[in-house]
Formats: C-alpha cells, sequence, structure tokens
C-alpha cells in the first residue's frame, strides 16, 4: 500500500514524519505546480471550488508516481467539502485501472477517531501508544511550525532584511522533519525565534494587516501567489488568522473532551454581524474580521476562492463591519485563472493606500495636540 494525500502548506513535514515513524510507505506529495491544476481542473466540474481541483489534481500526480491509497479529508458540513470525497472518489475512479483505496479522514465525527482508525490498518503492527504519541507529535510540529510563521510575519516587516527572516523561516522549518521529540522540536522553534528576534527593530511600527478567509486559499501559498511574504517584503505586518495547528489541536483534543463546539466558538465573536454557522470558515471570517477592526489593525484581506459559498456570504457582513469600523478591506476572489502580477499589484495599491491614511492621521493627531 502506498499513501498520498493533498499538498496544502507545509503540511506535508509533520504528515510524512508521522508516516514515517508508523513505517507507512507513502508517495511524497508533489508540490502544487501549473500542471496540478490543469489535471485537477480536466477531472472536475468547470464550477467546483479550486480547493476540489487542487486537490484531485494532487490525488491524480500521486496515482502517476505509484500511490495506490488515496487520503483526503471531507466532512466540513454545509459546504462542499462535505462531498469532496464522494465526487473526487468516482473521477478517479474513472482514471484509475489498478484496484485502489480511498480514505476519508471525517472531521465530523471526529477527527483524532477517524484519522485513529486509518493509522491503525495503515500500520496494524503499531501500537495504540505508538499511534496516539506519533499523533500528537504532528500536532506540535504543525503548532511550531504556525508559530514560527507567525514570528516570520511579525519581526519580518521590523527588520532591514525581511528577506533573509523569510529564508530562516523556509530552512528552519524543514529541519522539524529530523526531530525525534518533543523536546527537539520545541529547541528549533525557540532557536528560530531568538534569530529573528535578533534580526529585528522591536520599536519600529510597521502597518498591521489581519489575512483572513478560506482555509485552503489562505494557507497554501501557491494558490495565494505567497502573499505573507509579499506583504512582509513590503514592511507590512500580516496575522493570519487561519491557523492549521488550531484547527487540528481544536479538532482533536479539544473536541475529544468536549471542550471545543464550532459553531458556537465563532459565534459570540461574529454578533451582530453575523448569526449562523453558514459552513466553511465563514463565520470565523465574520468574527475575526470583526476582531481586527476593535484591535487596532490597518486593514484587511479577506481571501477566498471564486464562487465558495460561505466566504460569498460572509462578505456581506465583512462589507459592513469595514463600514461601520471604517477599516479598509481588500477582497480577493481567487480561481485557477487569477494571475501573480495582478495580484501583487492590487496588494501593493492596497497597501499604498493604507500607509497614506496612516500618515494623514498621525499629521490630523499632531495638529490637534
Ligand atoms: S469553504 Fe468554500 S472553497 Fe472551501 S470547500 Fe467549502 S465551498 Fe469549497
Amino acid at each position: 500500500m502506498k499513501v498520498v494525500y493533498p499538498h496544502m502548506g507545509y503540511l506535508n513535514i509533520p504528515i510524512n514524519h508521522m508516516l514515517n515513524s508508523l513505517d507507512i510507505s507513502y508517495v511524497p506529495t508533489p508540490r502544487i505546480t501549473k500542471r496540478t491544476v490543469e489535471i485537477g481542473s480536466l477531472h472536475s466540474p468547470e464550477s467546483v471550488c479550486l480547493p476540489y481541483k487542487l486537490t484531485l489534481g494532487n490525488l491524480l500526480e500521486g496515482i502517476d508516481a505509484g500511490a495506490n491509497c488515496l487520503v483526503t479529508i471531507c466532512g466540513a458540513g454545509k459546504c462542499r467539502l462535505g462531498f469532496y470525497n464522494t465526487v473526487q472518489k468516482i473521477s478517479v475512479s474513472k482514471v484509475m485501472s489498478e484496484p485502489f483505496s480511498f480514505y476519508a479522514i471525517n472531521t465530523s465525527t471526529g477527527l483524532f477517531n477517524s484519522l485513529y482508525n486509518f493509522l491503525r490498518k495503515a500500520s496494524p503492527r503499531s501500537s495504540r501508544i505508538t499511534i496516539a504519541y506519533s499523533i500528537a507529535k504532528a500536532i506540535k510540529m504543525l503548532k511550531a511550525i504556525d508559530t514560527m510563521n507567525d514570528a516570520k510575519n511579525y519581526y519580518g516587516p521590523r527588520s532591514s532584511n525581511p528577506e533573509l527572516l523569510i529564508d530562516i523561516y523556509k530552512t528552519n522549518v524543514t529541519k522539524l522533519d529530523k526531530c525525534q521529540s518533543f523536546k527537539e522540536i520545541e529547541h528549533i522553534k525557540d532557536q528560530t525565534l531568538e534569530l529573528m528576534r535578533s534580526c529585528a527593530d522591536e520599536t519600529m511600527k510597521p502597518l498591521k494587516v489581519g489575512l483572513l478567509g478560506e482555509f485552503y486559499v489562505v494557507v497554501e501559498p501557491y494558490v495565494n501567489f505567497e502573499i505573507e511574504d509579499t506583504l512582509v517584503k513590503l514592511g507590512v505586518e500580516v496575522k493570519r488568522l487561519v491557523s492549521t495547528a488550531d484547527w487540528a489541536y481544536a479538532q482533536t483534543l479539544l473536541r475529544a473532551l468536549k471542550l471545543y463546539n464550532e459553531e458556537t466558538e465563532h459565534l459570540d465573536g461574529a454578533r451582530p454581524y453575523m448569526n449562523y454557522h453558514v459552513g466553511g470558515e465563514g463565520l470565523k471570517t465574520a468574527s475575526e474580521a470583526l476582531r481586527c477592526a476593535k484591535n487596532g489593525y490597518d486593514g484587511i484581506i479577506h481571501a477566498y476562492p471564486f464562487g465558495c459559498m460561505p466566504e460569498v456570504v460572509s462578505e456581506y457582513a465583512l462589507k459592513r463591519i469595514t463600514a461601520d469600523f471604517d477599516l479598509p478591506m481588500l477582497a480577493l476572489s481567487l480561481d485557477e485563472h487569477s494571475s501573480g502580477v495582478g495580484l501583487t499589484t492590487r496588494i501593493e495599491a492596497f497597501i499604498d493606500c493604507l500607509r497614506r491614511r496612516k500618515t494623514q492621521r498621525i499629521r490630523k493627531n499632531a495638529a490637534l495636540l
């Protein structure tokens, strides 16, 4: 059995580590390229959302590389992720002549249980404790990656050489792959943070922008054209308000302890602009936008796939929030035809507007003194 799963950000580092430690054979998930987009689009319904096409493209590329056990995720509820796996399985069966297995990790019934059951099947000789430990270690790695990314986004714009901090992040993230214990993961994370801190001047006050929206588009740099690094290079502190580690932690440990309910988690934060869960990250997007508005952010960037129903619904709430709080927003609806150059131009123009606003505000305040 050879496993393949779709690519997303740096998720491959903890997942490959977990598969290695359980002796599960896998095909390294190919990075997303133009070919992934083409192959995924070719076998997808035309109007389906971009993450569907790219995850299918990844699975098909994995099959070409010898995989015969396809693993994906399903069950967000109230959005298309709920039926991705069923439709993708049909598409794969049309192109796959060899027998294959298709496993969907179901988040609706509990990420931990579903993942654990899959790993038990894929690695029958591993003990329960070994499997539980490898899941915990993967979540720890994810957390370290997110913390290092946050640090890069914070210290980068406070440094005279933001590219250096981006390089430090990219190099050190891959070192996590070799970590055998929680302590080693913690050590690499601390070392990275220390190094980044030493390159920055914390007295600087750069523009601060919140990046929110649909999970996959916000997290996968190929799809969003490395938006976080673009902002860091422009000297802007970007706070990514979607975290793979927080999501995995909430869906496994907190949910198993009945301490987490996705529906109620963001409801209080989104009221009175949104009063219902609308699927995907729609409710979270509204609640995070409101949090940014109340906490002195200079602007927000809302990124989502073209035609994503939950984010289109939340866009209405966002328009009211940004109007009520006078908070500038850039909405980026992305699909397979989006251009990196066009996106960068829009981001640069948006940041220019934010800079001008901030300068005017500072001058006005100074005149009042
Ligand atoms: S949240 Fe939007 S883009 Fe993501 S799976 Fe659901 S409908 Fe598709």
